[in-house]
C-alpha cells in the first residue's frame, strides 16, 4: 500500500511538473503572434494616412474643376466684351466695356493663382503618398518575413508541446486510476498545482495549518490526503522517492 502510494505520488509530481511546463509553453505559443501587433498597427496607421491624403487630393481636384469652369466663363466674358467693342459707337461705351474686360481679367488671374496653388498642393500630397507607399512596401516585406519567423516559432513550440504530452502520457498508466482522476480534476480546476508538499504541519498550496491527524496521514502514505482548505493532494517530500528512483521499482512492479 505504502509502495503503491509512494509510486502514485511521485509519478503525479512528475506529471504535474510536465503539465505546468505545458501550461507555460502553451502560453508562450499564444503570446508569439502578439509580436506582430506593433507591426500591424504601424502598417494600418500608414494605410489610414495614405487614404486620408488621397481623399484630400480628390477634394482638391473637385475644387480645381470648379475653378477651371469659373476661369473659362471669365475668359468667355472677356471675348464677348472684346467682340462688343467692335460694335459700339461711342467712346464711353467702349471704355465701359474696357473696364469690364480688365475686371474679368483680374478676376481670372486670381482664379488662375488659386488653381496653381491647388496644383502645388496636389503635387506635394502625391509626393507624400508615394513616400508613404514606399514605406508601406518595406513594412509589408518585413512583416511577411516576421510572419514566417512567428510560424516557425509556433511550430517549434508545438513540437515541444507534443513531445512533452507524449512523455506525460507515458507516465499515466503507472498511476492508480482513482488517484489519477482525482489529480486531473484538481489540476484542471486550479490550473497551477494539484499536488503540494506538506511543509511542517501546513499545506504547501494554501499555507493553512493542517489538523495533526491529517499531517500524520500524509506521512503514513496509507491513503490520499486532501487539504480541507484548498482541496489539493498533499505529499511528504521526505517520504516519497525522487523522480528518477521511483521509475525503477514501479516498472518492476508492473512487470512482475
Ligand atoms: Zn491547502
Amino acid at each position: 500500500m505504502q509502495q503503491r502510494m509512494k509510486n502514485d505520488l511521485s509519478r503525479l509530481l512528475d506529471v504535474q511538473e510536465k503539465e505546468r511546463r505545458l501550461l507555460v509553453l502553451e502560453e508562450e505559443q499564444r503570446a508569439i503572434p502578439r509580436a506582430l501587433d506593433a507591426f500591424r498597427r504601424r502598417i494600418s496607421g500608414i494605410e489610414n494616412e495614405v487614404a486620408a491624403i488621397k481623399n484630400s487630393i480628390q477634394g482638391l481636384q473637385v475644387k480645381r474643376k470648379d475653378l477651371d469652369l469659373e476661369s473659362e466663363s471669365k475668359l468667355e466674358a472677356v471675348a464677348k466684351y472684346q467682340k462688343q467693342q467692335f460694335e459700339v459707337k461711342t467712346n464711353v461705351e467702349y471704355q465701359a466695356l474696357q473696364k469690364e474686360i480688365v475686371n474679368r481679367k483680374v478676376e481670372n488671374s486670381r482664379i488662375e493663382d488659386k488653381i496653381l496653388e491647388i496644383m502645388e498642393q496636389v503635387e506635394e500630397k502625391e509626393r507624400l503618398v508615394k513616400e508613404h507607399e514606399d514605406v508601406l512596401k518595406g513594412e509589408r516585406e518585413r512583416i511577411t518575413v516576421e510572419e514566417k519567423k512567428v510560424e516557425g516559432e509556433i511550430a517549434k513550440l508545438g513540437e515541444q508541446i507534443v513531445a512533452l504530452q507524449v512523455e506525460r502520457d507515458k507516465l499515466l498508466p503507472g498511476i492508480s486510476p482513482k488517484v489519477l482522476s482525482k489529480y486531473q480534476r484538481i489540476f484542471k480546476n486550479k490550473r497551477d498545482t494539484a499536488i503540494v508538499p506538506l511543509v511542517d504541519y501546513t499545506c504547501g498550496g494554501c499555507h493553512m495549518l493542517l489538523p495533526p491527524q491529517a499531517a500524520n496521514n500524509v506521512r503514513k502514505l496509507d491513503e490520499l490526503v486532501i487539504c480541507e482548505n484548498c482541496s489539493r493532494i498533499l505529499y511528504w517530500a521526505d517520504g516519497i522517492a525522487k523522480e528518477g528512483e521511483a521509475a525503477q521499482p514501479v516498472s518492476q512492479e508492473t512487470a512482475g
